[in-house]
């Protein structure tokens, strides 16, 4: 199974994508994740890309697409994969066609308002990159990872400015896939707004 997980930022995709990525048996493919580590190690990807992400603008599409193109071909990814966060442009949408087939592409529905209550509360573990809030869904032990003990972290582009040049930039450049995708066949939505265990029933009811 070949899925897209989109939705503005704080819709709860990673969140879904960790539950999914079990239940399913097929490796989450995080663009951010994948930015976030080369920033860590210091790659010169990286170098590259951390004033980028720290300011909530977007990768270059080149880069960003050959980032994916190169992850797909890993051999873990031969039954499938969830994607969180790619595509994001139109450039990327199309480009992904022309190396790999989408089975669904799940559309995660969220008011603006909520998501910046989300963003603005987010934990995530340094470890294994689980997400946490500190108000809708808090660890049992304040600032350790419920899943592996690791310590939980505030991210740099989860400060107002940034939660808000972000939402912008979705307006922008990825919510007009929501129509591209509708077109092509592939679009299902969620409604993300609910408990986190409605919004995974729901997207295991859609998916089956
Ligand atoms: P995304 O990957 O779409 O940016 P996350 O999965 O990181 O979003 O979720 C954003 C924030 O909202 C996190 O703090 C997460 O714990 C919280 N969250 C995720 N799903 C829900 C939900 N259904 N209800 C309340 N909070 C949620
Ligand atoms: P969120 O879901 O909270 O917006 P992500 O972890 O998906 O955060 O992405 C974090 C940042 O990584 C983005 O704000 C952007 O700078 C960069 N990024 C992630 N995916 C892409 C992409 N497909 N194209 C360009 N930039 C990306
Ligand atoms: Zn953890």
């Amino acid at each position: 199974m070949n899925l897209i997980f989109l939705g503005p930022p704080g819709a709860g995709k990673g969140t879904m994508a960790f539950r999914a990525k079990e239940h399913f048996k097929i490796p989450h493919i995080s663009t951010g994740d994948l930015f976030r580590a080369a920033i860590k190690n210091e790659t010169d990807l990286g170098k590259q890309v951390k004033s980028i992400l720290d300011a909530g603008n977007l990768v270059p599409d080149e880069l960003t697409t050959s980032i994916v193109k190169e992850r797909l071909q890993q051999p873990d990814a031969t039954n499938g994969f969830i994607l969180d966060g790619f595509p994001r442009t139109l450039y990327q949408a199309k480009a992904l066609k022309e190396f790999s087939a989408i089975d669904s592409v799940v559309n995660f529905t969220i008011t603006e308002d909520e998501v910046i209550r989300r963003l603005s509360g987010r934990r995530v573990c340094k470890s294994c990159g689980e997400s946490y809030h500190i108000e809708f869904i808090p660890p049992s032990k304040d600032g350790i990872c419920d899943k592996c003990g690791g310590e939980l972290y505030t991210r740099a582009d989860d400060q107002i400015d940034a939660i808000k040049n972000r939402l912008s930039v979705y307006g922008e450049s990825t919510e007009p896939l929501i129509s591209f995708y509708k077109n092509e066949g592939s679009l299902v939505n969620v409604d993300s707004s609910q408990h986190p265990d409605k919004v995974f029933e729901d997207l295991k009811a859609i998916l089956k």
